[in-house]
């Protein structure tokens, strides 16, 4: 369910799935750990809540960021993926009053192969006991909306779909 702060082993990257050329949307996962409190998921949400996709499986809008709207990748550049193992992230927003880091489970994500793909993002500090590096807006430097394994060569970079918002016109 959640990461483990003491642990010492990385994480191997979770198995992908649905990595589809299908038109069905994708709906974005809504769990959240048993800690979240109704006020702070509400704070955490407003992201979108399914993958739009070409034809060809790739984002079918641009990716903005949903606090400051800054551009986070341009429509078609991302692939839409689903993990079987759905992954552990602090909310982006955390309540000022609570002594731990409280997470919510991702499993929809937009995956993109290189990070010159970005129009905007900021590497983030290290996910505890992994490899993997966390993915914030690089304007407001809110996040983490995303993730990446830096022991995998070359980089398969990941945003979930829940914690951006297309970009409206
Ligand atoms: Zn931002």
């Amino acid at each position: 369910m959640s990461s483990n702060p003491e642990g010492t082993s990385a994480r191997s990257l979770p198995a992908l799935e649905n990595e589809s050329e299908s038109t069905t949307a994708a709906t974005a996962p809504t769990t959240t750990t048993s800690t979240t409190s109704t006020a702070v998921a509400n704070a955490n949400a407003g992201g979108s809540a399914v993958a739009r996709t070409t034809d060809a499986g790739h984002n079918a809008a641009t990716i903005v960021c949903r606090f400051c709207q800054c551009k986070v990748f341009l429509a078609g550049v991302a692939s839409h993926v689903a993990l079987t193992d759905p992954i552990s992230l602090p909310l982006m927003l955390q309540p000022k009053d609570s002594p731990t880091v409280i997470e919510s489970l991702e499993a929809s994500f937009w995956r993109l192969g290189n990070q010159m793909d970005f129009e905007n993002v900021t590497v983030a500090r290290n996910m505890p006991g992994t490899t993997f590096k966390y993915l914030a807006c690089g304007a407001c430097e809110i996040g983490p909306f995303g993730y990446f394994d830096n022991a995998v060569q070359p980089h398969q970079f990941f945003v979930a779909v829940g914690r951006v918002q297309e970009h409206q016109p």
